[in-house]
């Protein structure tokens, strides 16, 4: 396979680059109080989002006739890879496009939610994780029990991202009286709907907070009900997968702002009358995370090319994820030790990095998940 990114591709990485450089890195020292990397002033952030949405780049892996960018797999995880890395990035493209509702959701559905959603007036949120199960989704126990006119839901979730200002809850439930991956049925339930409720806040290390949700005796009609009964599997699963490449780019961004940190301050750090970069303990740590780093891109660029084509790829997707995901906690690691008590503080961006790449081994697919899926995909061809 030709890895040259095409043409195309390479002139939107560019216009991104200049976009992050112009933009957004200015902007880490003017706002250099924020806690954490999603905590953007509203003034600021929908100035931002009004720029993004000038350079063409909006809601961009929705598709052009319901108001997005309609950027393909490449296109898209390139222009994630270089909006994350700065640390203002981080909170401009999420939660816009839902791709469980898109591939089920009725026309009717479509033009409510995902419409508005594509084009900034509301959004909503995934909720699929449950106190007993969420890495192990086919154990959830959210039931949904249909009745005369619709469904009683009952059950809890947690953790769930952006809950809080989300208008809208796509849920995972399964029929009641089934068990595994048989029952798996999904609901776009409204915020203001009796037995609903968003509970605690479950705060997080990288600063972005999720939340409990509880739904008791939820009632919702057929219209709430998204595809069929007993099918909700497969659409998940697919959108987790599509995840896990949009994930990698975000790790391979990080990755890359702090590894350019590093070089940087190891030339400029003179310890013991010579710059640390003479120090071969240091270039070990750049030449390591420079091999790291240019062995996912080729990784990510290789595995979205193939997934556009619509290859089935869950091990090579399974390996990618597993690999950038801890490459970017190596490489952020790296940066923070060869800055000292500098890297520690926040007087860099470096302690807020190291916290964002954090959950990354966990969320879209655990490491430990991820290795499970390759062995046993190696193991069943024996
Ligand atoms: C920042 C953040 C945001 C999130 N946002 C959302 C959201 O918006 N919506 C939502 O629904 N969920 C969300 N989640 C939940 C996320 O999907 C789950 O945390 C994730 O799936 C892991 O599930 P768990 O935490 O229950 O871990 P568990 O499944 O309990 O696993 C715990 C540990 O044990 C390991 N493990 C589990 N089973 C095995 C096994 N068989 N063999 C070996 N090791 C194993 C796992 O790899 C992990 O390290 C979010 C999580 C985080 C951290």
């Amino acid at each position: 396979m030709e890895l040259d990114l095409p043409e195309e591709t390479l002139i939107i990485k560019d216009m991104v680059r200049k976009f992050v450089e112009r933009e957004l890195i200015p902007l880490e020292e003017r706002l250099k109080d924020r806690k954490n990397s999603y905590d953007l002033p509203d003034r600021i952030k929908s100035d931002l989002e009004n720029k993004v949405k000038n350079i063409g780049l909006w809601a961009m892996d929705a598709p052009k006739e319901i108001g997005g960018a309609g950027l393909n797999l490449l296109d898209h995880c390139v222009v994630i890879e270089e909006a994350f890395k700065a640390t203002v990035g981080r909170c401009l493209w999420s939660s816009l496009f839902f791709p469980v509702l898109y591939k089920l959701g009725n026309d009717k559905q479509k033009e409510k939610y995902l419409n508005p959603s594509v084009n900034g007036f509301f959004h909503g949120a995934a909720a699929y994780s449950e106190p007993n199960a969420a890495g192990d989704l086919a154990g959830i126990q959210t039931s949904a029990d249909q009745v005369k006119g619709g469904w009683i839901i009952n059950g809890n979730k947690c953790w769930i991202s952006h809950a809080l200002t989300a208008k809208f809850f796509l849920v995972l439930t399964r029929v009641k009286g089934t068990k595994r991956h048989d029952g798996i049925t999904w609901f776009i339930i409204d915020r203001e709907t009796k037995g609903f409720s968003v509970g605690r806040e479950q705060g997080m290390i990288h600063g972005q907070p999720t939340y409990e949700l509880s739904l008791n005796e939820c009632f919702v009609s057929n219209d709430q009900l998204l595809g069929k009964p007993n099918q909700g599997w497969v659409a998940g699963e697919e959108a987790l997968f599509r995840g896990r490449l949009l994930v990698s780019a975000r790790a391979i961004g990080i990755a890359q702002r702090c590894f350019d940190m590093m070089v940087k301050y190891s030339t400029e750090r003179v310890t013991f009358d010579k710059p640390l970069s003479s120090r071969q303990a240091i270039q070990w740590m750049i030449a390591d995370s420079a091999t790291e780093i240019h062995a996912s891109r080729l990784m990510l660029y290789h595995s979205a090319v193939k997934a556009q084509k619509k290859n089935k790829i869950h091990s090579e997707l399974a390996m990618l994820k597993l690999f950038t995901s801890e490459m970017a906690g190596r490489v952020v690691d790296r940066a923070v030790q060869i800055h000292g008590a500098m890297g520690l503080s926040d007087e860099t961006i470096l302690e807020r990095c190291y916290r964002d790449v954090r959950p990354m081994r966990i969320y879209e697919g655990s490491s430990e998940a991820m290795r499970s899926l390759v062995a046993k995909n190696i193991i069943k061809n024996v």
